[in-house]
């Protein structure tokens, strides 16, 4: 897997094949990696390789699920990790 480095004003202290990290992504196993991002959430996160990219396989979910007046389904996109888009989120809560 690949991770990204972060610098931050506490540097993680990592023992390790790595003497010294500076910012940018570096290719290490998978169970390097996992444990670097848990251990130091702040300084890594992972880099999603091309090709893994979820989008396109679940386009239909990044549509906002809202129905219409007209009864046609929304089709602007999703916020993030919600099931609609930001027009729809909001009368939803609204509603709520
Ligand atoms: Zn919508």
């Amino acid at each position: 897997m690949k991770v990204r480095f972060k610098p931050t004003q506490v540097l993680p202290i990592y023992v390790g094949s790595f003497g010294e990290f500076t910012e940018g992504e570096y290719e290490v196993d998978d169970e390097v990696g996992k444990y670097l991002i848990e251990t130091f959430p702040d300084n890594f996160e992972e880099v999603k390789e091309e090709g893994e990219e979820v989008e396109d396989a679940d386009e239909d979910n990044l549509r906002c699920q809202a129905i219409t007046r007209s009864g046609k389904r929304c089709t602007r996109k999703v916020v993030p990790g919600e099931k609609f888009c930001a027009i729809h989120l909001k009368y939803k809560e609204s509603e709520e």
